[in-house]
């Protein structure tokens, strides 16, 4: 396999969002081909590396080390390694640290190289149903501190709307979506590519009772009709 990785360089690889058949050749073969593997959990990596039979020297790159990292790892790129950034799931720098090396090897005069692949608010939008020529992605809503006001500044979002949310805060999130948004169209959408891959579409009055009392396992992305005057 030829190896199309260059010496000092930084690529950003997005792996799979659940189902492991969904990497390109190209990741793989960067994947193969790089000096050492930054993942934000090495133990994840682990697994999709062996799945490829890729074995390769990684350290973890994660949000609590991501500045004492990002200097280890630009040495190391300076020093003329190629190094692959993958995260937990998806695309790097989407919701996951990311931004702060390549701000430093911007800096430092390090070539990124980007290798595209799934992220699953590409995934979740495409097959919302809902307008997907103009969005906003706004990834997690803040947990406390701003919450409510980055709400009541989404409400007049003409865009659609797509946010990250985790299983425990599904529900309160829709119920909040529901109190200051009205009884919009919504997609919640469920575990994308992996076994209980689901779908659920509707106005928030249809969509909520249809989640609730349910077990809310998973991981969740939330696509929001934007506001329209009428
Ligand atoms: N970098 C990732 C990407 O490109 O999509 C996102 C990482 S973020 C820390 C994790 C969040 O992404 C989850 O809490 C969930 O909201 C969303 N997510 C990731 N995988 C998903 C999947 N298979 N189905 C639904 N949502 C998913």
């Amino acid at each position: 396999m030829e190896n199309p990785v260059s010496p000092g360089t930084l690529y950003l690889v997005a792996t799979p969002i659940g189902n492991l058949d969904d990497i390109t050749h190209r990741a793989i073969k960067v994947l193969s081909g790089v000096d050492l593997v930054a993942a934000e959990d090495t133990r994840k990596t682990k697994i999709l590396l062996d799945h490829y039979a890729i074995s390769k020297p990684m350290l973890s790159y994660f949000s609590y080390n991501e500045r004492q990292r990002t200097r280890q790892l630009i040495e190391k790129l300076l020093q003329g390694s190629s190094i692959a950034l993958v995260s937990d799931a998806g695309t790097p720098g989407i919701s996951d640290p990311a931004f702060h090396i390549v701000q430093s090897a911007l800096d430092s005069g390090i070539p990124i190289v980007p290798i595209p692949g799934p992220s699953a608010f590409v995934s979740a939008l495409i097959v919302s149903g809902l307008p997907t020529d103009r969005f906003v992605f706004e990834g997690f809503l803040p947990v406390k501190k701003g919450r409510k006001t980055k709400l009541e500044i989404l409400r007049t979002e003409p865009r659609t709307i797509i946010l990250y949310e985790s299983p425990h805060r599904i529900l309160k999130t829709l119920g909040e979506i529901q109190a200051s948004f009205g009884d919009r169209q919504i997609v919640v959408a469920r575990e994308l590519t992996k076994k209980f891959e689901e779908i659920v579409r509707g106005r928030l009055s249809m969509v909520l009772p249809q989640l609730t009392g349910k077990p809310t396992r998973g991981e969740y992305v939330i696509v929001i009709e934007g506001y329209s005057p009428s």
